[in-house]
């Protein structure tokens, strides 16, 4: 961050000023967002956010070296922010109440989230707008009930033409679908098929699944590479497993073109390599859940990437961010 006054402030300070314009036409308006960029300018400080309204990449263009740049190439916020500072106009937060309720988060974590707070929150609102369900932490420890099936699953031979499908009877909830369709002829325009193994599994489905492969394995090898009913993130109806479904797919061209491309539609990698004492569950290649574009934003800037540590926070601290958000449009939440 460049001392005020000095050249590169006064740089600062322009860019600033533009990215609270483009904030303010897109979303803010009034008081509070007038003081927030009177008190930017004053400590010299530039504020970051509201950027990622833009396409991914486009963004990088602002670096400039010798900056306090975080690895997203945004400009930070000043560490000398006073506690009464309040980052977002839509949330009823300050500085000061975001550290705390960071406090016992990792530093990688808690680092990147105070030194780009307005982008966070800028994030935190838009999946604040969406279905709750599309974050809901399911693993191990947190497993659905037996009656818990998404209303809105539809069937996926209705997209026969669209999706290449490995078996019958495949279905996904009806929000997965714009993106899975988006991300689908992206990788065909790439020349790759991304064919469809397994997505929704019912409680009764993974019940009799979990009792095969306790016969097949025995029960401790089971219980590391197959989920016990309820503990399985196939009963959300936003998990897909694609094409093969075995570890080579890791280095098949599908697997290949998915660990790359499939955070910008809004899909994450539920079991990555490494992490298997975090995730409860093998590195699995060909396992991706839809949890939509900002989540994934916020997964790959803030959580370095591991889904499980955002869904982790998102299930710690999503009532607090929930009730602190002013919604503009409508009642949080009531998106399906
Ligand atoms: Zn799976």
């Amino acid at each position: 961050m460049a001392r005020p006054g000095s050249k590169q402030a006064g740089r600062d300070t322009g860019r600033a000023l533009e990215q609270a314009k483009r904030c303010a036409t897109g979303r803010a308006t009034g008081r509070t967002f007038t003081a927030l960029i009177a008190l930017a300018l004053v400590l010299g400080a530039v504020v970051s956010g509201c950027a990622r309204e833009t396409a991914p990449g486009d963004h990088n263009t602002a670096h400039d070296p010798g900056r306090g740049d975080n690895e997203t190439g945004l400009p930070t916020v000043s560490e000398n922010l006073p506690d009464a500072f309040r980052p977002h106009p839509d949330f009823d937060l300050t500085l000061g109440e975001l550290r705390d309720i960071l406090e016992g988060v990792s530093g990688d974590i808690r680092g990147p989230i105070l030194a780009t707070p307005q982008a966070f929150l800028h994030l935190t609102a838009e999946i604040l707008e969406q279905s709750p369900e599309l974050l809901r932490l399911v693993d191990r420890r947190h497993r659905l009930p037996e009656d818990y099936e998404p209303t809105d699953l539809v069937d996926l031979q209705e997209y026969g033409d669209r999706l290449t499908l490995n078996r019958e009877g495949l279905s996904l909830r009806l929000v997965v679908m714009p993106d899975l369709l988006a991300m689908v002829e992206a990788a065909a325009q790439d020349g790759v098929v991304l064919d469809l193994s397994s997505t929704y599994r019912s409680y009764a489905y993974q019940e009799w699944l979990f009792d095969y492969w306790v016969e097949e394995l025995g029960r401790e090898r089971a219980e590391r590479s197959s989920a016990r009913p309820g503990a399985s993130q196939h009963q959300l109806g936003t998990a897909i497993d694609f094409g093969s479904i075995t570890g080579p797919f890791a280095v098949h061209p599908a697997g290949r073109w998915l660990a790359a491309n499939a955070w910008e539609y809004g899909f994450s990698l539920s079991y990555p390599r490494g992490y298997e004492d975090i995730t409860g569950y093998i590195f699995e290649p060909w396992h991706f859940r839809y949890v939509s574009r900002p989540a994934t934003r916020m997964e790959r800037e803030y959580f370095g990437g591991i889904q499980q540590f955002l869904l982790e926070f998102w299930h710690d601290r999503e009532q607090y961010f929930r009730e602190r958000y002013r919604s503009r449009r409508g009642s949080p939440g009531s998106g399906t």
